[in-house]
């Protein structure tokens, strides 16, 4: 068996630790006789898998007892259906795009009502977040969306927007459980575990209790309700029981390595040790503005597409996987999440480094 060090952007590196936990319970979880995958999700096996994995991630994400945690399916995705249908009671909200996904999100909320845009860094392919401070909130504005981090663009909105009233609803997918975030300030926050909390197929909704209504858009479907997945507490139908287990080791995982506080500390390492090199070398350079860099997912390129090619090649080839970078931004992307391993970052930098040697 040889690992690589995989920069995937989703789904994504798990650590190592979980894998060999589900691997030692896969024919047997505890004194079950079967596998997780095997278990009714009504047997009390699977209702304390779901119970610890909630508990945990109010442990670690400190969720206030006026929220609900939901373990829904559909991905990504469906939340940007499903946020339109369930909270659009004026029919219009204000979106804030920051890149390929909250561009998407403002798309599909155009099914449901009137979006407005209310600020873009389009003009610049998306290299930067816009001053958020004082935007021009629409009256009857039903929420404000943001994209917190942009998986392909590689920008974090590091100061929340005001929304001057207004709730706030957030797509973490893939910083959450990267760092310590605030609750309380959203209205809904959502994210696809396959970044960087488990294996693809989960999507964790934290919505605030009086968010959750029962008079949501005409025609919603019943399993597009969160108030359908509230009042059976994710157990409405079948849910992705293998998933959630794995999305519970990591939970363990987290607690154990001292929460998203020391997360952030081992996260801001690593991202600095890539930034660090890209701020240096003479080939490969960050397409971010400073101030806007994202700690997970690091966008680079040498400016050469021919080059470009050629270090993702070289680098396929020393087992640094999945460093391509997405068809909108090319060149390369590094996903740095929880579970990749400091050593992985250091590897890259010193392959990159080698490689710059050659090549100028
Ligand atoms: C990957 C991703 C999505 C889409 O998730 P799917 O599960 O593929 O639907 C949405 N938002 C962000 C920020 C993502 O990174």
């Amino acid at each position: 068996m040889s690992r690589v060090f995989n920069f995937s952007a989703g789904p994504a590196v798990l650590p190592e630790e979980v894998l060999r936990t589900a691997q030692a319970e896969l024919l047997e979880y505890k004194n079950s006789g079967m596998s997780v995958m095997e278990m009714s999700h009504r047997s009390k096996d699977f209702e304390d898998i779901l119970d610890q994995a909630e508990s945990d991630l109010r442990t670690l994400m400190n969720i206030p007892d006026n929220y609900k945690v939901l373990f829904l399916q559909g991905g990504g995705c469906t939340q940007f259906a499903m946020i339109p249908m369930n909270l659009m009671k004026n029919k219009s909200a204000d979106y804030i795009i920051t890149g390929n996904w909250s561009k998407k999100a403002a798309q599909e909320a155009e099914i449901f009502g009137i979006v407005n845009k209310i600020a873009s860094s389009e003009d610049k392919n998306f290299s930067y977040v816009p001053d958020l401070s004082d935007l021009n909130i629409s009256e009857n504005a039903d929420y404000v969306y943001i994209c917190q981090n942009e998986t392909i663009h590689g920008t974090t909105i590091r100061k929340l927007p005001n929304t001057k009233g207004k709730i706030l609803v957030a797509d973490l997918s893939s910083m959450f459980l990267s760092e310590p975030v605030d609750v309380s300030k959203y209205g809904v926050l959502w994210g696809g575990v396959q970044k960087n909390v488990g294996p693809a197929g989960v999507t964790i909704v934290i919505i605030r209790e009086d968010l959750i209504y029962d008079d949501v858009l005409p025609f919603t479907p019943t399993m597009l309700k969160y108030k359908t997945h509230s009042d059976n507490k994710s157990l409405y139908n079948t849910p992705p029981c293998f998933n959630i287990y794995v999305c519970g080791l990591v939970f363990k995982w987290l607690l154990k390595l001292g929460g998203t506080e020391a997360m952030k500390k081992i996260n801001e390492e690593k991202a600095k040790i890539l930034y660090d090199f890209l701020d240096s070398s003479k080939i490969f350079h960050g397409t971010v503005e400073k101030k806007d860099r994202s700690f997970m997912n690091i966008p680079f390129v040498t400016g050469n597409k021919e080059l470009d090619a050629e270090f993702i090649n070289a680098a396929t080839n020393a087992g640094l996987k999945n460093l391509k970078g997405h068809r909108t931004v090319g060149g390369m992307r590094a996903s740095l999440y929880n579970a990749m391993p400091v050593e992985g970052v250091k590897a890259l930098v010193e392959f990159m480094a080698d490689f710059e040697k050659g090549h100028i």
